[in-house]
C-alpha cells in the first residue's frame, strides 16, 4: 500500500452549502429531533485510494452520494461506523465525549473489514470541522444532543471479491432528543436462541453495518414478544451471555460488585462500558470482567445476588432492564423499578457529559472555539 503522498493532518476545504435549512425550522426541529430523522446543512468527506492514501478532506452540502452501482459496499457490504455525541453546556460551548477511544476502535474496525484506516488525529479533526460547520445544530435542551455518525465506505466500482482500492470517509450529524422522554423506564428483553450476533474469530467486535443486518431479525422476534431489545449468547457454546444488539450488558450483585461480560473477541467494546466500570470502580464497586450465563443470571435474581440489571451505550447511555424474557422462562419483572445504582451511574456518566461535575479523568474534548 502506498502512502507516500499522503499529507498529515489532513487539510479540510470548506465548501459550504448555498441552501442552509432556515432558522425558524432548524429551531422547530431543534425542538423536538426525535433520533436520526433530521440532518445538518453540511457533512464531512475524505476519499481514499491505494495510490494517493486520504485526500481531499472536505465539508460540503449534506446530500445524496453517488455510487456506482458495481460499488463494492453494495455488494459485499465493506463498511464500518461510529457513534458518538456533541453536547451543549450551560456556557454555550459543544463538547464530546471519549472521542480517541472512537477513533482507535474505528482504527481496529477498518483493520478487520480490510478498510484503510484514518489517523485518530484526522477523525478527531473531521468531528470538529462538522461541529464547527454546524454548531447552531447543537440543541441545548435536557438530554439533547447532537449525533455525530462517522462511517466509512468501499466504494470503488468492481465486483470481483477483494478488499476496494477505493474508498470514502464521511461524517454526518443529526439532532437527538432525550431517549427516555417520559423518564427512565426499565425495558424487557428478548433471549435469542436461535440465532447468534457473532462467532470466534468474526465481525463482532468491528463496528460494521454487517453486525446490524444480522440483529434485525432476531431484533423483530424481540419486538413480537413485546420486548424493546434482543440479548444474544454466544456462539460457540450457546451459554454465555455476550450484549445486545447495540448495547452491552451489566449485572450489579450485592456487596458493592458489579459484573460484565469479559470481552472475548465476538463482543463489541464500548465505550459507555468502559466509562461505567471506571465510574463504579472509583465508587469502591469491584467490577468482574467474566463469563455469565443465563442460569447465572436466574439464580442470581432467585437468590438476591444480582439487584439490578442494566444495558448501556452512547444512545440511550443506561437503560434499566428489568425482565428477560425466552421462550421458556422469564426472569425479573417488566414493571420494576430502575436500580438505584444504575441511576446514579446514569446521573453521573451524564453530569460529565454536560459539564454539570468536574471532568476527573479528562474525559471532554471540546469541539468549538
Ligand atoms: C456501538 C455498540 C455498543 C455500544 O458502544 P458505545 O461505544 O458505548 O456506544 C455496544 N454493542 C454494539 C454491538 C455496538 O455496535
Amino acid at each position: 500500500m502506498t502512502l507516500a503522498t499522503e499529507s498529515f493532518p489532513l487539510a479540510f476545504e470548506q465548501r459550504p452549502t448555498a441552501s442552509a435549512v432556515e432558522e425558524a425550522k432548524r429551531e422547530e426541529i431543534l425542538a423536538n429531533p426525535g433520533f436520526g430523522k433530521h440532518f445538518t446543512d453540511h457533512m464531512v468527506a475524505i476519499d481514499w485510494t491505494i495510490d494517493d492514501g486520504w485526500h481531499d478532506a472536505r465539508v460540503q452540502p449534506y446530500g445524496p452520494l453517488q455510487l456506482d452501482p458495481a460499488s463494492s459496499v453494495l455488494h459485499y457490504g465493506q463498511e464500518i461506523f461510529e457513534g458518538l455525541k456533541a453536547y451543549r453546556h450551560a456556557d454555550g460551548s459543544v463538547w464530546t465525549f471519549r472521542p480517541d477511544k472512537n477513533a482507535e476502535r474505528f482504527q481496529r474496525s477498518a483493520r478487520r473489514l480490510a478498510l484503510p484506516e484514518l489517523s485518530v488525529e484526522d477523525f478527531l479533526e473531521s468531528l470538529r470541522q462538522i461541529t464547527a460547520a454546524d454548531i447552531d445544530w447543537v440543541p441545548s435542551g435536557d438530554d439533547t444532543s447532537l449525533y455525530l455518525r462517522p462511517f466509512m465506505i468501499a466504494n470503488e466500482s468492481f465486483l470481483g471479491v477483494r478488499a476496494a482500492q477505493k474508498v470514502g470517509y464521511y461524517v454526518i450529524a443529526s439532532p437527538a432528543g432525550a431517549y427516555f422522554s417520559g423518564g427512565v423506564k426499565p425495558v424487557s428483553i428478548w433471549l435469542s436462541t436461535q440465532y447468534t450476533r457473532a462467532g470466534r474469530g468474526g465481525t463482532g467486535a468491528a463496528k460494521c453495518g454487517g453486525n446490524y443486518a444480522a440483529s434485525l431479525l432476531p431484533q423483530q422476534e424481540a419486538a413480537e414478544n413485546g420486548c424493546a431489545q434482543v440479548l444474544f449468547l454466544d456462539a460457540e457454546t450457546g451459554a454465555h451471555i455476550e450484549e445486545l444488539g447495540g448495547m452491552n450488558i451489566f449485572f450489579v450483585h450485592k456487596d458493592k460488585r458489579i459484573v460484565t461480560p469479559e470481552l472475548t473477541g465476538s463482543i463489541l467494546e464500548g465505550v459507555t462500558r468502559d466509562s461505567i466500570i471506571q465510574l463504579a470502580e472509583d465508587r469502591g464497586y469491584t467490577v468482574d470482567q467474566r463469563p455469565v450465563t443465563v442460569e447465572d443470571w436466574r439464580r442470581g435474581m432467585e437468590s438476591g445476588e444480582i439487584t439490578e440489571v442494566f444495558a448501556c451505550g452512547t444512545a440511550a447511555v443506561i437503560t434499566p432492564i428489568g425482565e428477560l424474557k425466552t421462550s421458556e422462562f422469564s426472569i425479573g419483572s417488566a414493571d420494576a423499578e430502575p436500580g438505584a445504582l444504575t441511576m446514579s451511574l446514569r446521573r453521573e456518566l451524564t453530569d460529565i457529559q454536560y459539564g454539570r461535575v468536574d471532568d476527573r479523568h479528562g474525559w471532554l474534548v471540546r469541539l468549538d472555539g
